[in-house]
C-alpha cells in the first residue's frame, strides 16, 4: 500500500469568521467525518483558551470534541499520534506567530490541517497570525455570524455580521483595550459592519 505521505502535501483548510459564526462546530463535523472513515484526527487549541475544558473544545451550541492544549504551535509536533491524517486547530489567532510555519511543516509531512479563527479582532484589525493562516491555506470557508444589534426595542437587526464587537461594562470596547480577553460570551456580539462600534478607533472615530 502507499504512503500516503509520497503524495505531497496535503490540504490545509481555514474556516474563517467572527464570534457565533458556528466555525468550531465545523471543524468538529469534518473531523468526524474523518473519523467515520477511519482516519486518525486530533484537535489542539491554545492553553490561554478557557472557556472550555483543557481536554477539549467546544462550539456554542455546547457540541463538545476531545482537544489537546498547547502553549505554542510547535509543541502540537510532541502530541501527534502514529499515522495521524488530519488535525483541527481551534481558534488558531490565538497561537504564536510560529504558527504558520507549523501548518506548512505538518501540511509537507502528509497531515491535513484544518484551522479555525477570527481574521479581525474586536477592533477590526488583522488577529494574530490568522490573516496570514488564510493566505496559506488551500481553501478558505468564509463564515459570517447574524447581527444581533438591537436597532431599537425588541428589532434585532438581522443582517450578515461579519465583525465581533466586545463590551466592557456593558459599554463597546475601547480600541486601546487588551486584544485577547478569553471570556465569556455576554462579553461579544456579533455586529454588521455598521453596527460595530469600537470607541477611539483612529479610522472609526466618526461612527462614535
Ligand atoms: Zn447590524
Amino acid at each position: 500500500m502507499k504512503n500516503h505521505r509520497e503524495k505531497g502535501p496535503r490540504k490545509v483548510t481555514a474556516i474563517s469568521g467572527p464570534m457565533f459564526a458556528d466555525k468550531t462546530n465545523e471543524m468538529i463535523h469534518r473531523l468526524e467525518l474523518a473519523s467515520f472513515a477511519k482516519l486518525t484526527v486530533q484537535a489542539f487549541k491554545w492553553t490561554g483558551d478557557t472557556r472550555s475544558a483543557a481536554d477539549e473544545i467546544e462550539g456554542h451550541n455546547g457540541v463538545r470534541y476531545p482537544a489537546i492544549s498547547v502553549d505554542k504551535a510547535r509543541d502540537i509536533f510532541q502530541h501527534l499520534k502514529t499515522g495521524v491524517r488530519i488535525i483541527g486547530i481551534d481558534e488558531a489567532q490565538f497561537l504564536d506567530e510560529e504558527t504558520p510555519f507549523v501548518v506548512q511543516e505538518l501540511s509537507q509531512s502528509g497531515i491535513g490541517v484544518i484551522l479555525t479563527g477570527l481574521p479581525t479582532d474586536f477592533r477590526g484589525e488583522p488577529f494574530g497570525c490568522f490573516p496570514i493562516l488564510e493566505a496559506q491555506a488551500h481553501k478558505v470557508h468564509r463564515r459570517f455570524a447574524i447581527c444581533s444589534y438591537e436597532v431599537s426595542l425588541g428589532e434585532i437587526c438581522g443582517k450578515k455580521a461579519t465583525q465581533t464587537q466586545r463590551f466592557k461594562d456593558g459599554e463597546p470596547a475601547d480600541f486601546d483595550d487588551k486584544v485577547i480577553v478569553v471570556g465569556a460570551e455576554e462579553q461579544y456580539q456579533a455586529v454588521c459592519p455598521l453596527h460595530h462600534r469600537v470607541p477611539g478607533h483612529p479610522r472609526l472615530r466618526m461612527w462614535c
